[in-house]
């Protein structure tokens, strides 16, 4: 995918896309990429397609079973697919304190995919070596419109 060589060269690309569909491919080609290790941030306001993003990227990884984001549940695990894949929602988290609860080491740290929506709310926990995605509306450029910011530039 043209998407994915630009994004080794770079290290950082600037995707727009104009529908969920779209949204969710991109997830589904940088599931199909993933490495065991890598830790993936999803940032963005509410409704703006993070878990659309999310669930392309289970399929990426070879998962059927179907992915969403629990409203009290922070962390699902994911274990059909060429790699667990670790889909964190913080959104609701009080203290990173339930971050340890739940043993986040195991995982950001394991041999799995790590995935974390609205991870800036748990900035100070997280690995230098991170692929950052932003995702934000511009309502200028119509309802379904995003713009997908994704920076790999900490990877090596
Ligand atoms: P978040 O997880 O960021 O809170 P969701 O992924 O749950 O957001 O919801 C995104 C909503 O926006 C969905 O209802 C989806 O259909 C809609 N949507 C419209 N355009 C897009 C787009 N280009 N990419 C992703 N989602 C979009
Ligand atoms: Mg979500």
């Amino acid at each position: 995918m043209e998407i994915l060589a630009v994004l080794k060269k770079e290290g950082r690309i600037l995707a727009e896309t104009m529908s969920p569909e779209e949204t969710f491919t991109l997830g589904e080609a940088l599931g199909r990429e993933a490495s065991a290790g890598q830790i993936f941030t999803l940032t963005g306001d509410l409704g703006v397609g993070k878990t659309v993003f999310t669930q392309g990227f289970a399929k990426g990884l070879g998962i059927v079973e179907t992915v969403n984001s629990p409203t009290f549940t922070i962390l699902q695990i994911y274990e059909e697919g060429r790699l667990p894949l670790y889909h964190f929602d913080v959104y609701r988290i009080g203290d990173v304190e339930e971050m340890d609860e739940i043993g986040y080491e195991d995982y950001f740290y394991g041999d799995g995919v790590c995935l974390i929506e609205w991870a800036d709310l748990i900035e100070e926990i997280l690995p230098e070596q991170l692929v950052r995605i932003s995702v934000e509306k511009d309502p200028e450029k119509g309802f379904d419109y995003r713009r997908v910011e994704i920076d790999r530039r900490s990877l090596r």
